[in-house]
């Protein structure tokens, strides 16, 4: 299984199979360039499984994590997390 997504070895994360960013090069959710992260974001809007890539990735994180998962930046869930 090729893609994005937090924790892909768990085989619980049966939902990955559903993702936007299956077959994806992972690099591109790892970059600075405003312009791809907006369009990786996109992409993440129009993702049957955005909530539950989210919310693994809140569950998953901790400070070394970085990326977009679940449509948003690390800072972006960052601030999410201390709001929940
Ligand atoms: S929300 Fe984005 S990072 Fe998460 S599975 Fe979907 S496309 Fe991949």
């Amino acid at each position: 299984m090729n893609g994005h997504y937090p924790n892909p070895a768990e085989p619980a994360l049966a939902w990955a199979e559903d993702a936007a960013c299956r077959g994806r090069d992972v690099s591109e959710f790892f970059t600075k360039n405003q312009r791809r992260v907006q369009e990786i974001k996109n992409l993440c809007e129009r993702c049957p499984v955005r909530e539950k890539c989210l919310d693994e990735a809140l569950r998953a994180e901790d400070t070394s994590r970085y990326g977009i998962y679940g449509g948003l930046t690390a800072e972006e869930r960052a601030r999410l997390g201390r709001r929940r």
